[in-house]
């Protein structure tokens, strides 16, 4: 099982239409919106999964952003690990898997901070370890 890997063809693919500069976009790679980083790659690139592959398993070269270091990594502290974890609460709901009955139907939104015990309904998938991550956001 190789889910959560682009292919070589669809990473040079990606590189190609990069034309060597970062294509991480908006405020999912910690950029303003709508503001690419243009980053040069020659010093270094990596290839991330725009949604999230364990909720899309989307390998293809749309889903596919030839991105430079700091994006990617600002990318997977600060977003990819909350939102993976985020999604299999969701997916679970939406697939009727609870921990705990539900008891009202009403309410204003969802409580602040859920319940240990909701949020491992299902392990998230381990997060992608391709480097250390850093201790502090970059905002
Ligand atoms: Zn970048």
């Amino acid at each position: 099982m190789s889910r959560r890997e682009f292919t070589k063809q669809t990473k040079r693919d990606a590189l190609r239409r990069s034309g060597l500069l970062c294509e991480a976009i908006g405020a999912m790679y910690g950029l303003p919106a709508g503001h690419r980083c243009n980053a040069p790659l020659s010093v270094g690139v990596q290839y991330d999964h725009v949604v999230l592959d364990a909720n899309s398993k989307d390998n293809s070269l749309e889903n596919c952003a030839a991105v430079c270091v700091k994006c990617h990594r600002w990318k997977t502290s600060n977003h990819d690990t909350p939102m993976a974890a985020k999604t299999v609460r969701m997916q679970d709901k939406a697939r009727g898997i609870r921990t705990a009955p539900v008891t009202k139907m009403k309410g204003p939104g969802f409580p602040k901070s859920p319940k240990a015990s909701r949020r491992q309904a299902k392990a998230p998938l381990p997060p992608r370890q391709l480097f250390k991550p850093i201790e502090e956001t970059r905002s």
